[in-house]
């Protein structure tokens, strides 16, 4: 048994945020990682994927972006590049090929079971990424054994995928990913379209990326928002990363022939049962995205910028066309059904009584309800950006300092909260 004060599960661009604020303030750890640093975009991501997020946004804690194409977006091998060169570059402590296999409260601290030996910890911190399983709906069970269906965490290409049609279900940045390049590889491809955030790639010349940072909405606090349990749900934009900046929504998608539907709401007797109401959510989210733009135009006028930029203009709202009812999935006209339906955390390994009845930690802006145990890289965990790379700076550095005067004996409860970081 090996004794030490912190454990951070995780060595994903959250770990090791996490790792060199640790290492500032002299907190010895360790990082142990069930693959190698970066797996999930390593092991969990497809072929042609880039960040939706520009370069200027991988940001780190001690790491800018200092290369020639400040406003281009990662590869998935530059994406691997960046989180272990950032590794080195720290020193991070990591022990990879360890997976956490438990954790579980004791009375000095933490003991952290892994397939390689256990660690005592006084504090630990799960670093261990939001998106770890890909959620597929119930009602999946009923689909034909003669359709194949895929998640995103497994689908690489479409050369993987055999005849016939394609139904992506799921219109998040996932989905619209998915749905443009396999129709693209000309299979004809229907996606259907449940709750969704459209969003221009750049809007009066600028990045949406750069307005969202600009203008603070991406440092929005969790205990800031009315509804922090719905903002944590709320599906990512729907954006794509190329060097063309293209604006990908529903519009661009069918414009090049994919087949627009309603959610998916049943299967029965081998057919797919589809929700009427795409032209509702269409111009609901239509709506929203003007909404955006508005605050967006209040903010460059407060700010003095309509002379230096492009002036205001809106997109043409969203065109369904007939979307149908129904898919014949017995007909053999699809062959396959990729479920981007969002993903979710696993905590199977976790054995501290802090999970709500849908399986989900309970947490005050990262710091968990049980002492010493800390979360990051979820979600809205203390900001709208937290579950970004260009999020973890900023949580990193306020959850090491309260689990520093954690270890210090300064803080008695663990529902004391944070306080922004001075600016
Ligand atoms: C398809 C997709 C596209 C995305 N695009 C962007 C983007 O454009 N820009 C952006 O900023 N963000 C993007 N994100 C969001 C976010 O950056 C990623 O989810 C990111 O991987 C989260 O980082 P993380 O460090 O929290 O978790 P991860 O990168 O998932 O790292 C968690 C690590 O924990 C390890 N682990 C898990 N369980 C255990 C265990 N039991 N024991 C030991 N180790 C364990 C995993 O192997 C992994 O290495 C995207 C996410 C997805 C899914």
């Amino acid at each position: 048994m090996r004794r030490i004060t912190t454990v951070v599960i995780g060595a994903g661009h959250a770990g090791l945020a996490m790792s060199r604020c640790l290492t500032e303030r002299g907190i010895d750890h360790v990082v142990l990682e069930r693959g190698e640093v970066a797996n999930a975009w390593r092991t969990e991501r497809w072929d042609s994927l880039r960040l939706l997020t520009p370069n200027w946004q991988r940001r780190l804690p001690g790491l800018g972006y200092d290369g020639d194409d400040p406003d281009g977006f990662s590869t998935m091998p530059e994406v691997v590049a960046l989180i272990e060169g950032y590794a080195q570059a720290i020193a991070a402590p990591v022990l990879t090929d360890t997976r956490v296999t438990s954790v579980r409260r004791t009375d000095m601290g933490y003991l952290v079971a892994t397939e390689r030996g256990d660690w005592h910890s006084r504090t630990v911190v799960i670093a261990t990424g939001a998106c770890s399983i890909p959620c597929v709906p119930k009602l999946a069970e009923a689909v034909p054994p003669a359709i194949s269906t895929l998640t995103p965490t497994r689908y690489r290409n479409p050369d993987q995928l055999g005849d016939g049609g394609v139904l992506v279900v799921g219109a998040s940045a996932t989905g619209i990913q998915l749905a443009d390049e396999i129709h693209r590889s000309g299979r004809p491809v229907t996606l259907a379209v449940g709750e969704h955030i459209r969003a221009p790639r750049t809007y009066r010349g600028r990045d949406i990326q750069w307005w969202m940072d600009a203008a603070g909405v991406l440092d929005q606090r969790y205990d800031q928002v009315d509804d922090i349990a719905r903002a944590r749900q709320v599906p990512s934009l729907q954006l794509v990363g190329t060097p063309e900046r293209v604006m990908l929504d529903l519009n661009a998608l069918r414009a090049i022939g994919v087949q627009l539907a309603g959610r998916v709401v049943g299967i029965a007797d081998g057919r797919l049962q589809l929700s009427g109401s795409l032209a509702n959510q269409c111009a609901l989210s239509d709506l929203k995205m003007g909404r955006l733009l508005d605050g967006i135009d209040r903010w460059a006028a407060a700010n003095s910028l309509d002379d230096a930029i492009d002036p205001p203009h809106r997109f043409p709202p969203t065109e369904t066309g007939k979307p149908p009812l129904s898919l014949d999935l017995r007909g053999g006209a699809i062959g396959t059904i990729i479920w981007a339906t969002g993903f979710r955390p696993d905590f199977s390994w976790l054995e501290v009584p802090v999970l709500d009845r849908k399986g989900r930690i309970q947490h005050d802006g990262g710091v968990v309800a049980s002492p010493g145990l800390y979360l990051m890289g979820m979600p809205f965990l203390r900001r709208r950006k937290s579950a970004l790379i260009d999020g973890a700076a900023d949580d990193a550095r306020e959850l090491c300092g309260h689990l520093a005067s954690y270890l210090d004996g300064r803080i008695a409860t663990v529902t004391q909260r944070l306080q922004p970081r001075a600016a």
